[in-house]
C-alpha cells in the first residue's frame, strides 16, 4: 500500500535535492565555522551563503537580519523573551486566540509573571478582529504578535497591514509574525512591511527538523536566549548546526522556486478534495472558511464521528491526516483554534486536517475523496447520536 502523506503542516519529507546539499558537510567540510584553517572555512563559507539565500527567501534587507535558531518555537521564544528583556519597563502584550502552543503558552507563562496579555478574538470564519488590537495598542505596549498563517485552518492574517497600523500607533511597539506556516507557501517580502522579528521554521517546508531561523529587522534591539559563544553575533550562542543550515537554505530555494506551484497546482488539488469531501459526505462542514487560506491547508469538521477514529481508519488505508484535538500531548482537549472560530461541539470533535505539499498527486487526492466518506459512513452507524445522524442524512 502507498503512503499518503496529507500532513505537511506537521511536517514534511526532506527534499531529495536537500539530503544531497547536505551530505558533503557531515563528512567532508566538517569543520567549525569559527575554527581558522582551510577546513573550516568551507563550513564558514556555507553558513554564510545559506544566510544570503534564506534572507531572499524572507526578502529580507540584508543576510544580517538572518540569525539560524534550532526550530520555530526557538524563533518566537527568542523573539517575544529577547524583546521583552530590552523593554523592561513595558507590560503589555497584544496577540490572538489562535497562536500555536509555542506562542499561546509562552504568553500564558508572561501572564502569570506580570504582563498584562490582551487576546483579540477570531470571528466564524477564522478572521482576526483587527480593529479590537489596534485599539489596545497604547504607550505601554511592548509586543504586538500575530502568526502569519494558521497551522489548523490555513487562515492568512494581513501581518503587513497590522504592522503597519501599530506602527502608527506607537512606532516603539515590537511587531513578532509567527510565519512557519507561512513561509514557503505564500510571497513574503520582509523589508517592505513593518514587521520587526519573523519566525521560520525549515521542517515545514522540506528541510529536516531541528533547524530554523528569526528574521529580526535592522536595529531591532534584542536580548539573546541562548547566552555563551559570539556565534550569529552575539544574537544566538552555540555552534552553528553547518549541514542543517546549508539544508534549509537549499529548501528555502527550492520553495521559493516551486512557490507558483503552490499558488496553482496545490491549491486546485486542495480544493479538490475540499469539494470531493463536503460533496460526498452528509455531515462534513467546511472548518476552513475564511476567503484568504494558504495553498495547501483545509480543516473539516465531520458532525457526531470522532476525530481519532477517522484518522485511524485513514491510517488503515494509508492516508496521513491530522485531527484538531492535542492528541499527541494525550489530551483530547479539542482544538484551541477551532473553540476560538466559535465551531460547534457537533464537529469540534470531529475534525480533520489535510495539508498537501508539492509531492502530493491528484491520484492521491482522488484516493481520499474515493476512501474518506466509506470511513465515514462505518464511523456514522456506531455513533451515539443516531438521531441527530438520521436528521441530517434523511
Ligand atoms: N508555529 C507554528 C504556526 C507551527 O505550526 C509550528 C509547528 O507546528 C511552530 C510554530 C513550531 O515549530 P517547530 O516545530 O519547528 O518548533
Amino acid at each position: 500500500m502507498n503512503l499518503i502523506y496529507l500532513d505537511n503542516n506537521a511536517t514534511t519529507m526532506v527534499a531529495p535535492e536537500v539530503v544531497d546539499a547536505m551530505l558533503p558537510y557531515f563528512t567532508q567540510e566538517y569543520g567549525n565555522p569559527s575554527s581558522i584553517y582551510d577546513l573550516a572555512h568551507g563550513a564558514n563559507e556555507a553558513v554564510k551563503i545559506s544566510r544570503e539565500k534564506v534572507a531572499d527567501f524572507l526578502g529580507a534587507n540584508e543576510p544580517k537580519e538572518i540569525i539560524f535558531t534550532s526550530c520555530g518555537s526557538e524563533s518566537a521564544n527568542m523573539a517575544i523573551k529577547g524583546v521583552l528583556d530590552v523593554n523592561r519597563n513595558k507590560k503589555h502584550i497584544i496577540t490572538t486566540r489562535v497562536e500555536h502552543p509555542c506562542v499561546l503558552n509562552l504568553y500564558k507563562d508572561l501572564e502569570k509573571r506580570g504582563y498584562q496579555v490582551s487576546w483579540i478574538d477570531v470571528d466564524s470564519k477564522g478572521d482576526l478582529n483587527i480593529g479590537q488590537l489596534l485599539e489596545l495598542v497604547t504607550n505601554d505596549t511592548a509586543l504586538v504578535s500575530v502568526m502569519m498563517a494558521n497551522n489548523e485552518t490555513g487562515t492568512i492574517y494581513p501581518v503587513d497591514k497590522i504592522s503597519e497600523a501599530v506602527k502608527m500607533r506607537n512606532p516603539e511597539t515590537k511587531v513578532f509574525v509567527d510565519g512557519v506556516q507561512a513561509a514557503g507557501k505564500i510571497p513574503i517580502n520582509l523589508k517592505d512591511t513593518k514587521i520587526d522579528l519573523f519566525g521560520i521554521s525549515g521542517h515545514k517546508f522540506h528541510a529536516p527538523k531541528g533547524v530554523g531561523a528569526l528574521y529580526v529587522k535592522k536595529g531591532t534591539m534584542l536580548s539573546p536566549l541562548v547566552v555563551g559563544g559570539h556565534q550569529e553575533k552575539g544574537k544566538r550562542a552555540g555552534t552553528e548546526n553547518v549541514p542543517y543550515i546549508v539544508g534549509m537554505a537549499c529548501a528555502a530555494q527550492l520553495a521559493k522556486d516551486s512557490l507558483n506551484d503552490e499558488l496553482t497546482r496545490v491549491k486546485s488539488l486542495r480544493d479538490k478534495l475540499e469539494k470531493g469531501i463536503l460533496s460526498n459526505v452528509k455531515n462534513a462542514v467546511l472548518n476552513s472558511k475564511s476567503s484568504n487560506r494558504v495553498p495547501n491547508t483545509t480543516n473539516i469538521g465531520f458532525q457526531y464521528v470522532e476525530g481519532e477514529l477517522i484518522l485511524l481508519h485513514l491510517n488503515d488505508e494509508g492516508i496521513c491526516a491530522s485531527s484538531g484535538s492535542a492528541c499527541t500531548s494525550g489530551s483530547l482537549e479539542p482544538s484551541h483554534v477551532l473553540r476560538a472560530q466559535g465551531v460547534p461541539f457537533t464537529s469540534l470533535h470531529g475534525s480533520i486536517r489535510f495539508s498537501l505539499s508539492r509531492y502530493t498527486t491528484e491520484s492521491e487526492i482522488d484516493y481520499t475523496i474515493e476512501k474518506l466518506p466509506l470511513i465515514i459512513q462505518k464511523l456514522v452507524k456506531i455513533s451515539p447520536f443516531q438521531k441527530e445522524l438520521n436528521e441530517i442524512f434523511k
